[in-house]
C-alpha cells in the first residue's frame, strides 16, 4: 500500500491537472475558474493600463472564487483557501458549471423518442464488449425514469445520435483533455450528443477492488453523468446529484459492484424536460439550441442573422426621428437596437429603421430604456430603466425576446451611480457609465466587480456619455454626448475625432 501511494504521488507531479491543494497556485486557480465558466473567459487580459487591470483582475478573481464556492457548497469567502484548492484538485467533468445558471429560458432536448447510440472509439483499459455494456447500463438508468428509448447502432452509422468515444489531449472538438486526473470526460448537449472519455484515465468496469484505488475511475458512473449532458442536463449544485460536476469515489464495502442510482434532483430535472416514463412521450414544443462552440453552431448563428435581416420589414415604424438617443445594444440575433423615448429602432446600414414601442419588442419591459448592452457570455440583453435592470433571452425558434425569469431587479447599491450608458469593452467586460464614474457589472450576481473614476481607466472619454453605439467596426465604438458623437478606438484607447459628429449624421432616420 505504501509503495502504491508513493508511486501515485511521484506520478502526479508530472500532471497538468492539479492533484494536490499545494499545486493550486493563483495561475492554476485562474485557469480552472476560466475553463469551468466562473471567470471571464475572454483570452486577452484587460486592455486597460496595467495598474488598473491588476486591480480589476484581483476583484474579478475574488468574485469568481465566490461563485465557485457558492456552486460547490463551500463557505463563500472569496479567498483561495485550503478547502477551495482541495476541491479544485478533484476529478471532475469537463463541462463548465456556470452554464447552468445562465442559460435559463432554453432547454437542450431531443425532439424524438428513439435515440440511437454507438461507441466509435474504444480504450485499451476496458474490452469493447464491456464498454458497450457500460454505456447500455448507464442509458438504462435514465431510460427507467423518462419515456425515451435507446437503440444501439453499428459504429459509424449515420443514424447515431449519441456517439461515444475515448480520446486524449487535443482531439476532434474545442475541449482538449488534460492528461490523468482533473477532467475525466465531457459530452455535448442535444442535438450534438457526442460523449468523450479522457483515455489518459485508468477506466474500470464493475470491479470494486480496482475502484478502491484513487487512480482508477468508474466507467459506468462517469457514463451516467455524461449521458445526462447528452440528454440535455446541465450541472447541478446539489452535491449528491449524479449531475454534480465532481466525481464521487466509489467507496463501498459491498462485495459486488452496484450501478450508482440517480438522485431525486436528477430525476426531477430530467423529467422536467421529457416527462416521466409513465406519462409517455411528450411531443416537442421548443427547438433545441445548438452548442455554440462548434463550427456547425457558428453557421447556425450566421443563418439566424440572415433570417432576421430578411424577416424584418425595412423602413417601417411611425415614431418621429429622435433628437437624442438613450443607448443601443447589439443582440445575439445580429440586430443593433437603438433606444430613444419609448421606442426602439433597428440600426440598419447606419440608419435608424423599423421603430416600434419598446414593450412591443421586449414584453413586460420598461417604457423607457436609459442604458442597454448585451452580455456576450450569457447572451442576455440587459436593459436599464434608471436603476431597474431587465434581462431578455433571444429565442431563435420564435424570433422573439423573452423576459428572463430572475428579472427585473433593482441595481445593486454598490453601483453608486445611475447608468446612462452601457457597453462591452474589448476584453468582454460589461461596463456601466454614469457621470464621471464607471463600473464593470455582472448581471447574474447583480453586482459591480469594479467601480472607479472613468478617466483614470478609459483614456480620453468625455464625461457626459449618454449612449455608446457600435458602428460595426471591430474595436471601435461611438461615444454619444449631448453635443454629438465621438469615435473611440478601443485598441489605441483614444478619441478619433476632435469635433463632435452631429446626431443626424451618425444615425439618421430613413
Ligand atoms: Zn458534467
Ligand atoms: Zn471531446
Amino acid at each position: 500500500m505504501a509503495l502504491l501511494l508513493l508511486l501515485a504521488l511521484s506520478f502526479s507531479t508530472a500532471l497538468s491537472a492539479p492533484t494536490r491543494p499545494n499545486s493550486v497556485t493563483k495561475d492554476v486557480a485562474l485557469r480552472y475558474l476560466t475553463s469551468f465558466g466562473y471567470y471571464n473567459a475572454i483570452p486577452h487580459a484587460s486592455q486597460m493600463d496595467s495598474r488598473s487591470s491588476a486591480a480589476l483582475r484581483a476583484q474579478q478573481l475574488e468574485l469568481a472564487v465566490k461563485k465557485f464556492q457558492s456552486f460547490a457548497g463551500l463557505p463563500v469567502t472569496g479567498v483561495l483557501d485550503q478547502p477551495t484548492k482541495k476541491l479544485m484538485t478533484r476529478k471532475r467533468c469537463g463541462i463548465p458549471d456556470f452554464n447552468a445558471i445562465q442559460r435559463e429560458g432554453f432547454q437542450f432536448k431531443w425532439d424524438k423518442q428513439d435515440i440511437r447510440w454507438t461507441v466509435e472509439k474504444f480504450s485499451d483499459d476496458v474490452s469493447q464488449g464491456d464498454t458497450r455494456r457500460a454505456i447500455g447500463q448507464a442509458l438504462s438508468v435514465w431510460q427507467e425514469v423518462i419515456p425515451l428509448n435507446f437503440i444501439e447502432v453499428a459504429p459509424g452509422s449515420s443514424e447515431a445520435d449519441i456517439r461515444v468515444g475515448f480520446a486524449t489531449a487535443v482531439h476532434e472538438d474545442a475541449y482538449p483533455f488534460d492528461g490523468p486526473g482533473g477532467v475525466l470526460a465531457h459530452a455535448m448537449f442535444p442535438p450534438d450528443g457526442r460523449l468523450h472519455f479522457d483515455d489518459d484515465e485508468n477506466w474500470v468496469y464493475m470491479d470494486v477492488e480496482k475502484l478502491k484505488k484513487y487512480a482508477n475511475t468508474d466507467l459506468i458512473a462517469v457514463a451516467i453523468h455524461e449521458l445526462g449532458h447528452s440528454l440535455g442536463l446541465e450541472h447541478s449544485n446539489d452535491q449528491d446529484a449524479i449531475m454534480a460536476p465532481f466525481y464521487h469515489e466509489q467507496v463501498s464495502d459491498k462485495p459486488h459492484y452496484e450501478v450508482p442510482p440517480l438522485h431525486e434532483d436528477d430525476i426531477r430535472r430530467i423529467q422536467r424536460i421529457y416527462g416521466s416514463r409513465n406519462d409517455g412521450f411528450r411531443p416537442e414544443t421548443t427547438v433545441p439550441r445548438p452548442v455554440r462552440t462548434t463550427t456547425e453552431a457558428i453557421e447556425t448563428q450566421t443563418r439566424i442573422e440572415v433570417g432576421v435581416e430578411g424577416g424584418s420589414p425595412s423602413g417601417g415604424g411611425n415614431a418621429p426621428c429622435p433628437n437624442q438617443i438613450e443607448d443601443s445594444a447589439k443582440s445575439i440575433n445580429g440586430a443593433t437596437y437603438v433606444f430613444a423615448d419609448s421606442n426602439v429602432w433597428e440600426l440598419q446600414g447606419q440608419r435608424l429603421q423599423n421603430s416600434r414601442p419598446i414593450t412591443a419588442v421586449f414584453p413586460s419591459g420598461p417604457r423607457r430604456v436609459t442604458a442597454a448592452v448585451t452580455n456576450p457570455r450569457t447572451e442576455l440583453m440587459i436593459l436599464f430603466d434608471q436603476r431597474t435592470v431587465y434581462a431578455y433571452v433571444w429565442d431563435a425558434s420564435s424570433g422573439t425576446f423573452h423576459p428572463h425569469r430572475d428579472f427585473p431587479k433593482t441595481l445593486s447599491d454598490l453601483v453608486t451611480f445611475t447608468p446612462t450608458a452601457a457597453f462591452e469593452w474589448r476584453d468582454g467586460n460589461i461596463v456601466l457609465l454614469g457621470g464621471d464614474t464607471f463600473a464593470t457589472y455582472d448581471e447574474n450576481w447583480n453586482t459591480p466587480t469594479f467601480v472607479h473614476k472613468t478617466t483614470d481607466y478609459f483614456n480620453g472619454f468625455p464625461e457626459d456619455v449618454t449612449a455608446v453605439l457600435s458602428n460595426g467596426q471591430p474595436g471601435h465604438i461611438l461615444l454619444v454626448t449631448p453635443a454629438g458623437g465621438y469615435g473611440y478606438d478601443m485598441n489605441a484607447q483614444k478619441v478619433t475625432n476632435s469635433d463632435p459628429i452631429p446626431r443626424q449624421q451618425f444615425a439618421p432616420c430613413s
